[in-house]
This record gives structure tokens, C-alpha cells and sequence, in this order.
């Protein structure tokens, strides 16, 4: 992969790619709400602003973008071949703050499950898992989707 752009300025453009509202996961919510979920995004009262909250339930989901949280495995988990080691420490530090939050959330109660961006790419088998998650609604109670 080459790349002319340097990674200060790389890392605010993928930041602004991936931050709030991101396509897939505006495409994730929709699929949950006519599926009869009701949720709160990005909740800036809880640790870590978690994209996709569920009081009711006491849920909480997390859309995690496959690069910048390091999906290990995955082929988007990619290492930029200039500047290792910013990208390293930038890749270490993102995901000490993620496991901080997870601990935070977990610790005040709420039952936390992470999406990873690449899996938006089978949204049929996601929406099985996450009702599993996140339990029935009136249209899913039957477990048909
Ligand atoms: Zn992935």
C-alpha cells in the first residue's frame, strides 16, 4: 500500500471516515429499529460514548471500526507500511481505551457486545446474534427475521 499522505493528517481523515454516523452503522440501526428496538446513540453519560445504547435492557452495543480497534484476524487490521511505530503506539493506545471502557461499562452493569465493521458485511447472521444479545421484541419474539 503506498501512501503520500503523512499520518497525522491520515489519522483525522480516517477519524472523521469512522466517527459518529458512520454509514454501516447508520445502516445497523435502522435494521434494529424495524426489527422494534429502541435505543440511545452515542451517549456521552456513559464510558466511552457507546455508539448504540439500550436502557430498557440494560445493553449496550459497540461498533468498532476493524482497523482502528484492531479486529485481529481481519484482513482490514492492516499496519500502514510508513511510520510503524506511530501507527503502533496509536493502535495500543486506542485499544487501552477501549478495554478501560468496556471494564467501566461492565462494572456499572451493562451487558456490552462488540460488532466489528467488517461483519455489517453479512447483516442477516449479525441481526441473529444481536437478537440473541439483545433479546425479543414483539416482531422477533418468534426468532424469525
Ligand atoms: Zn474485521
Amino acid at each position: 500500500m503506498t501512501d503520500h499522505v503523512d499520518p497525522i493528517r491520515r489519522s483525522a481523515i480516517m477519524a472523521a471516515v469512522n466517527s459518529k454516523d458512520t454509514g454501516p452503522e447508520v445502516a445497523l440501526r435502522r435494521m434494529l429499529h424495524r426489527l422494534g428496538y429502541r435505543y440511545v446513540v452515542h451517549n456521552p453519560h456513559l464510558p466511552g460514548t457507546p455508539d448504540i445504547v439500550f436502557p430498557s435492557r440494560g445493553k449496550v452495543i459497540l461498533v468498532h471500526g476493524c482497523f482502528w480497534h484492531r479486529h485481529y484476524g481481519c484482513r482490514y487490521a492492516t499496519v500502514p507500511k510508513t511510520r510503524t511505530a506511530f501507527w503502533e503506539a496509536k493502535f495500543r493506545s486506542n485499544e487501552a481505551r477501549d478495554a478501560s471502557n468496556l471494564k467501566a461499562l461492565r462494572k456499572l452493569g451493562w451487558q456490552v457486545q462488540i460488532v466489528w465493521q467488517c461483519q455489517l458485511k453479512s447483516p442477516e447472521r449479525l441481526l441473529r446474534r444481536l437478537v440473541r444479545f439483545l433479546g425479543p421484541t414483539r416482531r422477533t419474539k418468534n426468532g424469525d427475521l
